[in-house]
């Protein structure tokens, strides 16, 4: 029987038993395989037998379970995380639809309810942080307001964690959770401060050259560690984010020029009650965009940016000192032009009265 010839030896199985069953319905061999195998076939190989064994050991079989096609679906299983972000609010649900888009799985644990929105996103919701911890997954990401985010943690149930979860916060400032971590979170865990320096608003259309801060504060050697830190920086490498490694220092001290001014310029503005008109300007309506921008973030967010970045005081007096000198500069414009129509004025009266 020539059959045998074109038979592995090896029965097949899958390599890792996590991996879904496959279907017998896919097994089955091409009428092509049969043909040639069989040669015509002499009745000996009863049809069932033979179908049975070229099921699970025809070579030429084109099957959707062949070596190259499992070893990348393994290795795209493998990329993906589980990550339990910690804060479903405003921000925490909009990194949770891309974080679901590219097929991580996740989980969401928030003081407030909502399992509704959770759903919608394919989040697992999690009323009680327990048993969000029980699942333990890869990576836990703190998207709470700075204001909370020390209670938030301290009422964690850390000890159900794995020993050597990664733990990541996107906080708009760097330094305090950074110090918050290295003092809160025993040694075995491994520590990302991040700042997507972007929000619901610029970062609806896309992320793609949106700037991403991070710092690794604390990658432990052990096998896969640096790997899983590497797998949750791609995410945002795959939407085109412009990723910058930078010391939560340096951070705050470039942050608080770049986001608290923009912050409180907008929140200036806003007080002002800014209409639009119909003889709009191009910066008039840059205005406009800037206070919707800042202002649709909540005022909690922008009162932990003055409150955990100490660059943010000495801004505000920069801010006040500008200010001032520009009002000292037009105001004393204006005393000099007065005082030189006051003078003209005087002294033409004097000469008229001399005439
Ligand atoms: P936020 O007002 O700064 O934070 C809202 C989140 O904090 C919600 O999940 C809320 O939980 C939670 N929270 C507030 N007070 C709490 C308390 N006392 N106890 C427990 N949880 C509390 O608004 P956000 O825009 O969602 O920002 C979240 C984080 O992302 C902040 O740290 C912010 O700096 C950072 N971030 C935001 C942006 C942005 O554009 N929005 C961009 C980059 C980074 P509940 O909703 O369950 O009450």
């Amino acid at each position: 029987m020539l059959l045998s010839g074109l038979l592995l030896p090896l029965p097949l199985q899958t390599p890792n038993p996590s991996l879904p069953p496959i279907s017998t319905a896919s097994l089955r061999p091409r009428a092509s395989t049969i043909r040639r195998a069989g040669g015509g076939g002499s009745g000996a190989v009863p049809r069932l037998a033979l179908r049975r064994r070229l099921e699970v050991r025809a070579l030429d079989a084109a099957q959707p379970f062949d070596h190259e096609s499992r070893a990348s679906d393994l290795l795209e299983r493998r990329s993906k995380l589980k990550i339990a972000i910690i804060g479903f609010g405003n921000f925490g649900q909009f990194l949770a639809h891309t974080f679901a888009r590219q097929g991580h799985a996740l989980l969401a644990h928030s003081r407030s309810d909502y399992s509704d929105a959770a759903r919608s996103l394919g989040v697992s919701f999690f009323r009680d942080a327990h048993d969000l911890c029980e699942e333990h997954p890869d990576v836990v990401l703190l998207a709470t307001s700075i204001l909370s985010t020390g209670a938030v943690l301290r009422s964690l149930p850390i000890q159900r964690l794995r020993r050597n979860t990664l733990f990541v916060d996107v906080l708009s400032v760097k330094e305090f959770p950074k110090n918050l971590f290295l003092q809160l979170l025993p040694p075995g865990f491994d520590i990302l401060c991040t700042h997507p320096m972007f929000g619901p608003e610029s970062g609806k259309a896309s992320w793609a050259g949106l700037p991403f801060v991070y710092d690794k504060v604390r990658i432990g050697d052990a096998n896969g560690r640096a790997d899983r830190c590497q797998r949750f920086l791609d995410i945002f490498e795959r939407e085109g984010c412009r990723m910058v490694e930078m010391s939560c220092t340096d951070h705050d001290e470039n942050a608080a020029e770049i986001q608290f001014l923009t912050h409180t310029v907008g929140r200036i503005l806003a007080k002002l009650d800014l209409k639009s008109t119909p003889i709009n300007t191009k910066g008039y309506e840059t205005l406009l965009n800037l206070v919707e921008n800042t202002c649709s973030d909540s005022f909690e967010l922008y009162n932990g940016l003055f409150m955990y970045n100490k660059n943010s005081t000495e801004l505000l007096d920069r801010l006040d000192v500008a200010f001032d000198s520009l009002k000292k500069e037009l105001f004393g414009n204006l005393h000099d032009i007065l005082r030189k129509q006051l003078f003209k004025s005087t002294q033409s009266s004097l000469e008229r009265a001399n005439n």
